[in-house]
């Protein structure tokens, strides 16, 4: 019964999952159908046509990449990494849009931090989707902290932003896919990142005070047997 459970639950995921994603492509997907047909009747408009279409595309693009990272193959690489270097080239990544929204962005390492076991690729992706949302909650600049540091046996990183803050009743909806308050937003990111901090045996702590701020703390299992070889995990 309990494994019928598990697999009925996964089946309602994956149609709300699919539901979403259908409604999410079909709008745009109309909206191209319908300039196209404007433009085979209306020459005079073609550029402005041409911008709004390639903004839709965009959009399906942004959906689809986001949603790649759940389908990537079920073997995956897990190698020893230092955390530090993984967020500085998350920050350089980020450093533009930030400096275009007057964010600042500060790091703070504590000193010795343990190793972690990772995929390079997909955690790098998660810390984007965090450090992304907390620049994008302050419309108006600020300041970003990100903070690694050690506790017990794990590695945590914390990013704290002073946006915008999350509502207490919204905190739950985190992950949940497509759920977004951005006029332009995916709602995809969250529920990327945790599947990704999922993958890692990780854990995630939203902290929101509505209208001050939110800090993302995110616990990494601390590795350390640096003599250990690298590793290839398979479930
Ligand atoms: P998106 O960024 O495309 O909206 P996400 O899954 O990344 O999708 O985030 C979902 C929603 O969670 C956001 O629309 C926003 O309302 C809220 N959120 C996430 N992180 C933050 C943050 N640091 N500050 C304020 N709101 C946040
Ligand atoms: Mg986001």
């Amino acid at each position: 019964t309990q494994e019928l459970l598990q697999n009925s639950e996964k089946l309602t995921l994956v149609g709300q999952l699919a539901a979403g994603i259908a409604h999410e492509i079909r709008n745009p997907l109309t909206a191209l159908k319908g300039f196209l047909q404007l433009m085979q009747k209306n020459e005079q408009h073609k550029q402005e046509y041409y911008s709004i279409m390639s903004s839709e595309l965009t959009r399906i693009e942004m959906i689809v990449s986001e949603l790649l990272v759940l389908a990537k193959p079920q073997t995956r690489y897990f190698q020893l990494r230092d955390v530090a270097p993984l967020i500085r080239q998350v920050v350089t990544l980020l450093d533009t849009e930030a400096i275009m929204k007057k964010v600042q962005i500060v790091t703070k390492f504590e000193q010795s931090l343990p190793m972690i076991r990772c995929d390079e690729n997909q955690l790098k992706q998660a810390f984007i989707n965090f450090l992304k949302n907390g620049i994008e909650s302050m419309p108006n600049g600020g300041e970003m902290i990100i903070e690694v540091r050690k506790s017990a046996d794990e590695v945590e990183i914390c990013f704290i932003d002073q946006g915008c803050g999350i509502p207490a009743e919204m905190i739950s909806r985190l992950g949940e896919p497509f759920f977004t308050t951005k006029e332009s937003g995916t709602g995809l990111g969250m529920m990327v990142s945790n599947k990704i901090i999922q993958n890692h045996q990780g854990t995630i702590q939203f902290i929101s005070k509505y209208g001050e701020g939110t800090t993302v703390i995110v616990a990494l299992p601390a590795c350390y047997q640096p003599e250990e070889p690298d590793q290839e995990l398979r479930n």
